[in-house]
């Protein structure tokens, strides 16, 4: 038998060229994250099977090898104050069975817990995402009424070119997440503090939409026809400064920064623009504290520390107007 060595050899080659790259991006964009944050990803990372904050960790596993890649991209592409929090978790789980997060994904104290689902689906539920980051719980009407997630559909566009390709959908889910850290980190008095009291917030919808009342119906399905500001909610997010900080930031960083926009359809019909979160007289204060946030360069612990400073004294981007 005779052997081709120049056969073998181009094979070889061949192989090589298609695995450095990969594998090159890999390197180069984990010693990136490790430069921002000062610790290699390897760090924060906590393979689970299921959730469990207080179990054992797995460093890797065979079955999701590179998993921490579509979550660097997206790390790499946000904005400061994002990079930031996500530095400063305690943990990040990569859990193989996360059936019990809606989301794919959900934060507790300090750790980020993440499905494998989400890091590998590239754009899989895009609509749903969205929905999920920007209107949370106001999106359970279309999610109980759209079983089969391809009845939903998103029409969207980027105004400019990321530097690193990334999951849209994962990137929104994340944005919604981290704002609970950013919360907890850096918002001591809560979203609520540095704005006018909820009341004036309130007096600008209709009584009938007002906590109280949405509270009362909780369990009553509200449609989506109903009017823009409150519509497609139900009491547990409209009635949530959190929930509505977190929406309201994932809404903000979505459009300002990754500069996407869309439009959700469902049954052919338009369900959700994205003016309508932006116009929403409930998101609007939310939105300012995003965007005042967002302001801040994060470089510097001095600038870290004036952010919180601020926010509790009310002056600078956080002043009452
Ligand atoms: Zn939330």
């Amino acid at each position: 038998m005779r052997f081709y060595p120049l056969f073998v050899g181009t094979f070889f080659l061949v192989s090589l060229i298609a695995t450095v790259p990969v594998f090159h991006e890999y390197v180069v964009l984990r010693s990136q994250f490790e430069i921002e944050c000062a610790k290699p990803i390897q760090d924060y990372v906590c393979f689970q099977d299921r959730p469990d904050r207080d179990g054992e960790c797995q460093k890797s596993d065979p079955d999701f090898p590179n998993a921490d890649l579509e979550f660097i991209r997206v790390f790499l592409n946000s904005p400061p104050l994002v990079k930031q929090a996500t530095c400063s978790l305690e943990r990040i789980n990569f859990v193989h069975y996360l059936d019990q997060a809606p989301g794919g994904l959900f934060y507790e104290d300090g750790q980020m817990s993440i499905a494998w689902s989400m890091l590998k689906n590239r754009e899989f539920l895009f609509a749903d995402r969205v929905l999920w980051a920007h209107a949370g719980y106001k999106f359970k009407d279309l999610f109980v009424k759209y079983a089969d997630r391809r009845e939903l559909w998103i029409e969207f566009q980027q105004s400019k070119e990321p530097d690193l390709v990334f999951d849209p959908g994962f990137a929104v889910a994340y944005a919604h997440e981290i704002a609970h850290h950013i919360e907890q980190i850096y918002l001591q008095n809560g979203p609520q503090h540095c704005t006018k009291t909820d009341q004036a917030a309130n007096s600008t919808i209709a009584p009938s939409n007002n906590c109280s009342f949405l509270e009362s119906k909780s369990q009553a399905k509200i449609s989506i026809d109903l009017d823009k500001d409150s519509g497609f909610t139900r009491a547990y997010d409209i009635c949530s400064p959190k929930e509505q900080f977190a929406q309201a930031f994932s809404a903000y960083v979505f459009k300002h920064h990754f500069g996407f926009s869309f439009n959700i359809y469902a049954d052919g019909q338009l369900a959700l623009a994205q003016n309508d979160i932006f116009t929403a007289a409930k998101f609007t204060q939310k939105l300012d504290l995003a965007e005042a946030l967002l302001s801040y360069d994060m470089t510097s612990p001095e600038v870290r520390l004036q952010l919180s400073q601020d926010h509790e004294s009310c002056r600078g981007p956080f002043a009452i107007n």
